[in-house]
């Protein structure tokens, strides 16, 4: 971890809030959104620079037609920069037992029709299992908040994960949410290899925190909100952020995401990898009452606006949402997107497809489809389906960043990477007529790579086909 203690005006990192609410309102009540400062902050962030906290604002005020042209300026800054792809992943929930009573969440204490539930080792492998056969490649692990799920048991859980092999499958990144850890048991997490640290702060601002946190740890405000700190003085600098929209007013959550963004790239020269903003869906005795209830339309343009304030970052969009939403909002700028989820614990193995028993779960998911027909969607939709983990395995982190600030990154590594991985899916997992679309992709693709690429990528797509695996530039 580089420290900057110059950059960063924290006293101490650990203990002091960033958020200030006051000086957030401030941006937003004094923002004016008139056309000529609208479009020169677009074509800032279009120059790839990323946007202050008053010109987040500027964007947040911007409706109508200019509202239009900000989710353009996302669209094309991701076109720009990101090119095609859409990394997959599915979340892997390993127990749902919790000391926390957060009103949104159907694991909290109070909620006694929930079925609590911790996998066992043996459990856990036949999650992978059944995960590997349906051709992930990237978890996350998703944990409540419970003495039980202390960090060596954390970090035992992820080197299982590594462990299975089923098939020609193996989970090559796991990522992590989970509760905020102190320095100590972010390093004994950090140890066992994992991706991306995520935790979300659910609302930047401090009061309405209070009133939806009830019990348990949970209710500490500043200990979440420095979570991140404290993984980034444990070594861990793959970190992601969100907020959980639906809590307060989704105004002051972008610009909490997009002042936390600048806090951690200020005191460690990285911002955070991804930042995510579930919005709040039904769940077991859920207790809220609607006032901030996000839009379609406020959605899509919040996401827009992440794109364009903090363009150097993955955007997650979860299987929350309905396809629909997830298909037009994809355009925006985001990188990452979940597939064949279930959020059930034992879900993936047991392969039910009965409706959801909410007391089972933490909250309703919109989009029940199956892996093979997300990809086959993206594939219609002009996308190509990544599986790519190769900048973790060779170090690379960041990869986000790198995608957007290192010139030729994406043709180089990305798109073969992306290429490779669909490849292997197809070989190992697809349908007859899935593979006969998929590779029309591919071959599309290989198209605006130069000549030496495309030679190379071909003979690996050969080897591919001949029985090796986990080829990558
Ligand atoms: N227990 C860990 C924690 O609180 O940090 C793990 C978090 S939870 C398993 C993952 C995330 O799901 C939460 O941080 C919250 O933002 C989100 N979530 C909780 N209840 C939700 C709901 N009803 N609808 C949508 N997302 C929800
Ligand atoms: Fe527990 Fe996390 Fe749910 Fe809160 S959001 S009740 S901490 S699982």
């Amino acid at each position: 971890m580089k420290f900057n203690p110059e950059k960063c005006n924290i006293p101490d990192r650990r203990m002091e809030p960033f958020i200030d609410p006051a000086e957030i309102w401030s941006f937003i009540n004094n923002a004016k959104a008139d056309k000529v400062r609208v479009r020169e902050i677009i074509s800032k962030s279009l120059d790839k620079q990323r946007l202050t906290l008053a010109e987040t604002a500027v964007l947040i005020n911007a409706g109508g037609e200019l509202a239009e042209e900000i989710k353009a300026g996302a669209r094309e800054l991701k076109k720009k920069v990101y090119g095609n792809r859409i990394v997959l992943f599915a979340p892997l929930y390993i127990g749902n037992k919790c000391s926390n009573n957060c009103q949104y969440c159907g694991f909290r204490i109070s909620n006694k029709d929930a079925r609590r539930k911790t996998l066992t080792d043996e459990e856990i492998r036949g999650e992978v299992e059944a995960l590997e056969e349906n051709g992930q490649k990237r978890l996350i692990l998703v944990y409540g908040e419970h003495p039980e799920y202390n960090p060596e048991f954390i970090a035992h859980t992820v080197r299982l994960v590594y462990e299975v092999r089923k098939g020609r499958g193996e989970i090559r990144r796991v990522n992590i949410n989970a509760a905020p850890l102190d320095v100590d048991g972010f390093r004994t997490v950090g140890r066992s290899g994992i991706g991306t640290y995520q935790i979300f702060q659910e609302t930047y601002d401090p009061e309405a925190y209070k009133l939806y946190h009830l019990g348990g740890k949970k209710r500490d405000y500043v200990w979440r909100l420095t979570a991140l700190d404290r993984a980034q003085e444990a070594g861990i600098d793959d970190v992601g952020i969100g907020a959980l929209f639906g809590l307060y007013d989704w105004r002051f959550e972008v610009m909490g995401l997009v002042r936390h963004a600048n806090h951690l790239e200020a005191c460690y020269n990285v911002g955070p990898h991804t930042i995510s903003f579930p919005r709040i869906k039904d769940a077991s005795a859920l207790n809220i009452n609607g006032n901030y209830y996000v839009r379609d339309d406020d959605f899509k343009k919040l996401i827009a606006i992440l794109r364009l304030a903090v363009p150097y970052t993955g955007l997650i969009l979860t299987a929350r949402e309905a396809p629909d939403v997830r298909s037009e909002a994809m355009a925006f700028g985001v990188s990452q997107i979940d597939g064949g989820t279930k959020l059930e614990l034992g879900g993936y193995a047991a392969s039910k497809n009965e409706t959801q028993n909410l007391n089972r779960e933490q909250f309703r998911i919109n989009d029940e489809r199956s892996l093979a027909n997300v990809i086959d969607e993206l594939i219609d939709n002009d996308y190509i389906p990544s599986f790519c983990t190769a900048c973790y395995r060779l170090g690379r982190t960041g990869e986000h960043f790198m995608e957007f600030s290192v010139p030729g990154f994406i043709k180089r590594y990305c798109t073969p990477n992306a290429i490779l991985t669909l490849s292997e899916y197809i070989v190992d997992y697809a349908s007859p007529e899935l593979a006969e679309k998929g590779w029309k992709a591919i071959e599309k693709n290989m198209a605006d790579l130069d000549d030496g690429m495309k030679e190379g990528l071909k003979k690996k797509i050969d080897r591919i086909k001949s029985g090796e695996r986990d080829l990558y530039y």
